[in-house]
């Protein structure tokens, strides 16, 4: 019976709900609202339990729902707590393979300056690099540098006008 896209309105708004109870009002996996959790549902602090509080559930799912009608297109990174699809600064993005089908898009949100993330099939990025300036990478492997110092660049040669 479990959704996959519940309904927001399911949750009173005044309440705060446990990872348990959240499972149960949506008929849910709790590994399912741990994922959230990690996907920007935002938990009160320093509670142990976990718990959230319902006005942010609701937000949460109904962000959700409209990304999921609105996905990203191309060339485009969704900022969570900008909470929109963002060109990323500079035009600027890398793309770290972490398999031979998985990777993360990543570059900076020009508006709030965090880190933003897409995960891509590297192998199929051509489809949403829109115009992006795209370096690829190996997790892992740091970026080479490859600008060599020209400080004595043709010293060695002497003036030749
Ligand atoms: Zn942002």
């Amino acid at each position: 019976m479990g959704s996959r896209h519940p309904n927001p309105r399911l949750v009173k708004i005044h309440r705060s709900y446990s990872v348990e109870e959240i499972a149960r009002l949506f008929k849910l996996h709790k590994n399912t609202v741990r994922a959230w959790l990690r996907q920007g549902l935002e938990a009160i602090d320093g509670q142990r339990p976990t718990i959230a509080r319902g006005v942010e559930i609701r937000r949460f799912l109904t962000d959700r729902r409209k990304r999921a009608k609105r996905p990203c297109g191309p060339g485009r990174i969704y900022c969570l707590p900008c909470r929109a699809p963002k060109v990323p600064a500079g035009n600027m993005a890398e793309c770290v393979a972490t398999g031979d089908a998985t990777g993360t898009l990543q570059g900076i949100c020009p508006d709030c300056e965090r880190m933003i993330y897409r995960r891509v099939n590297p192998q199929k990025i051509g489809a949403v690099r829109g115009d992006l300036d795209v370096t690829f990478t190996q997790a892992g492997a740091r970026i080479e540098e490859t600008t060599k110092p020209n400080v004595n660049y043709g010293s060695s040669e002497g003036d030749h006008r």
